[in-house]
């Protein structure tokens, strides 16, 4: 039979970082040399693989929606090349880069694996020697079609995690989504999980434009100063990150109508949960229902990274105010539940 191809895209993160004056800075070439050295990746039980570095390489903290283009342009090019994808990234957004490349990269079936580490390779203790090797056998054993992240022994649907630790090697988790496999002496992969490709899938392959979108997370105290800033133009998509089920401090009239005068400016906002489980469902209280009444699009139990990618890429592919408010809620790619829950007390 022949062995399998996997692309690892390399694109940075502290996986292939040394240490430097100015703390941990990525080092280009390193993680190549770290490779010819391993003698297991040169094993016939694990898929043939190539490395393509994606220059500059970056800390995640500074990539931008211009890095997602990049990276899925990247994996679109050669997709007919190879099995499936490793691709080495920091974790601190990895979590976007995941959303946004499982909205990017809608019907390429093949398995895209975002990795990285905790400590650099460079670091006796480093988590990324397993997370490399494990990555390899998913991408290239695996029948997973979808943007997945492996971290801390559990491959979880990529549009679903959240970095929840910046010290523990178990440093990812998808609140309201179970792992697709886990990793232990065996890899225990839950078919039943994993995504069916539609057949005629609707992704977001054109990014014609940059649309300001913002995140603002809801707190005690807010006031209507702070919040018509943020709303100003020229933002077109907000996610709002809000307590619990979707509340938000509605008694305060003005901040209510604040929203109000945005999203009749055409400004789409999308209420998450700052809750890392469960769902947004704006008709359980009074404050949430003043914001559903306002026009607020309830974001179902999408992470903010996943609803925040998901807004970008809509309004970046030209989509209006009224598509993105549909689609928004819409699966495109495992990333929202759209079964109905019965409402306690019941409606
Ligand atoms: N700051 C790093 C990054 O996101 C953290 C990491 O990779 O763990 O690139």
């Amino acid at each position: 039979m022949k062995r399998r191809k996997v692309c690892i895209l390399h694109v940075g993160g502290t996986i292939a970082m040394v240490w430097s004056e100015q703390g941990y800075v990525p080092r280009a070439g390193y993680v190549e040399e770290y490779l010819r050295a391993m003698e297991e990746l040169s094993r016939p039980d694990l898929p043939d693989w190539e490395l393509v570095r994606l220059d500059p390489l970056k800390d995640s903290a500074d990539f931008t929606p211009e890095d997602w283009v990049r990276i899925a342009r990247a994996v679109r090019d050669r997709a007919d090349d190879y099995d499936g994808f490793v691709i080495l990234h920091g974790t601190d957004t990895m979590a976007y880069t995941a959303s946004a490349l499982s909205y990017l990269l809608v019907g390429i079936q093949k398995p895209i694996i975002l990795t990285g580490a905790q400590l650099p390779l460079s670091e006796v203790r480093s988590d990324g020697r397993e997370h490399l090797i494990t990555s390899l056998i998913l991408a290239g054993t695996v029948h997973v079609p979808e943007v997945c992240i492996y971290f801390g022994a559990r491959l979880l649907r990529g549009n679903r995690a959240q970095k929840v630790h910046n010290a523990s090697f178990i440093a990812f988790d998808s609140g309201n989504y179970p792992p697709l496999a886990t990793v232990g002496v065996n890899i225990a992969v839950r078919n039943r999980l994993i995504r069916t490709p539609k057949e005629r899938p609707v992704g977001l392959t054109n990014l014609e434009r940059r649309p300001e979108v913002v995140a603002m997370q809801v707190f005690p105290g807010m006031t209507e100063r702070g919040l018509r800033r943020v709303l100003e133009e020229p933002v077109e998509g907000v996610v709002l990150e809000t307590y619990g089920a979707g509340t938000f401090p509605a008694s305060n009239k003005r901040l209510i109508r604040a929203i109000e005068e945005a999203i009749q400016r055409g400004v789409v906002i999308v209420n998450c949960s700052q809750c890392h489980s469960g769902q947004v469902q704006q008709e359980l209280y009074g404050t949430g229902a003043a914001l559903a009444r306002a026009g607020v699009v309830s974001g179902h139990d999408m992470t903010p990274e996943a609803a925040l990618t998901k807004l970008y890429c809509l309004l970046a592919s030209g989509a209006t105010p009224e598509e993105t408010r549909r689609r928004m809620v819409e699966d495109i790619a495992g990333e929202i539940t759209l079964e109905q829950t019965v409402p306690a007390p019941p409606l």
